[in-house]
């Protein structure tokens, strides 16, 4: 299956009924670029930039993330490069916060300082990152976006740190590029807010990991309850469906990055949504695309249509199954 699938790799991503869909790549740091030019990624839908301030003693210097930032961009040459600004504080936490390396020791650390949060205590830090984002853009297809965001003023707050960054690149005499910005919605207060969200920026990413995780109440890391992570719960669904449909209707980008992008059982659902935009773990890219070019979109929309209605688990569950049959 593998073989039949490298077949796939120079394959258009195209619905049977001719809609173009953009399969990206989640990336962690320059290494994993060779791997996305070799399955013939459309580019990087989320570049989690958390390693740079990992298994160091000090935070990492602009210079430093330029130089990486830059290096990525150029050899993706020209195709999108998203870059997530810093999402530490639950699980990733650095040495250099105080904390030696261990996990916040915060009762419940996903709902602490962490992500954007994080940054907004410590302005220094996000700034630096910011500058540097903005001068790698000379460089390629550079996008920004924000994780964790919870609300417009959270969304604003970061905007004016953006501003101050270019002011002070300007005043220092730097060069630096224009961007697009978005943030992740992967918070429910986000999901449910994201027409205002968008009224600010160009594109949203839905962190589906997170999103999945704060809606139902379930840690993400607890396998003692993974068995009711439900990526299809109907609640998941309908707030897809929301922030997707709320989102191409205002002519603004939008994608998933996290774990459900890559995940076939989920593929045709998302089509159906209105999704257009995947990214993922290299790994999954050729069996999802395998699924796209053997899917009818104006078919999807009808069929989910009836998932988007159904409240009950159990049944969405089995509706899903035969949308993945035909
Ligand atoms: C997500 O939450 O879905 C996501 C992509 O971010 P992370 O997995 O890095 O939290
Ligand atoms: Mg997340």
């Amino acid at each position: 299956h593998q073989k039949s699938l490298k077949k796939l790799k120079k394959t258009a991503t195209t619905t049977e009924d001719g809609e173009e869909i953009d399969l990206l790549a989640n990336i962690e740091s320059a290494e994993d670029i060779k791997i996305l030019h070799n399955i013939g990624a459309d580019g990087v839908g989320l570049l989690r930039s958390e390693f740079s301030y990992l298994n160091r003693d000090t935070l990492p210097e602009e210079d430093e993330l330029y130089q990486i930032y830059s290096d990525i961009a150029k050899k993706l040459k020209g195709k999108p490069l998203t870059i997530r600004t810093v999402d530490l504080g639950v699980d990733k936490n650095p040495r250099w916060f105080g904390n030696n390396g261990t996990p916040n020791a915060a009762l419940n650390p996903a709902l602490g300082l962490t992500g954007i949060r994080l940054c907004h205590a410590e302005p220094m830090m996000f700034r630096t990152q910011i500058r540097a984002i903005l001068r790698a853009a000379v460089h390629g297809n550079v996008k920004m976006m924000f994780p964790m965001i919870a609300s417009v003023s959270e969304l604003k707050q970061s905007l004016i740190h953006l501003e101050t960054a270019k002011k002070q690149l300007t005043e220092r005499g730097e060069t630096f590029g224009k961007i697009e910005v978005g943030c992740m919605i992967e918070i429910p207060s986000a999901a449910l807010t994201v027409s205002s969200l968008l009224k600010l920026i160009d594109f949203v990413s839905i962190g589906t990991n997170d999103l999945i995780q704060y809606t139902l109440s379930v840690d993400r890391s607890d396998d003692s309850v993974s068995y009711l992570y439900q990526p299809a719960h109907p609640a998941i669904i309908k707030l897809l469906s929301h922030i997707i449909r709320t989102a191409n209707r205002a002519g603004k980008g939008v994608s998933v990055c996290g774990e459900m992008a890559g995940d076939a059982v989920y593929t045709r659902l998302l089509l159906g949504l209105g999704l257009r935009k995947f990214s993922m773990t290299s790994n999954n890219l050729l069996a999802i695309k395998d699924i796209i070019v053997r899917s009818n979109t104006v078919n999807l929309v009808n069929d989910v249509a009836k998932i988007i209605r159904n409240e009950d688990p159990d049944k969405v569950d089995d509706l899903l199954k035969k949308l993945n049959q035909i």
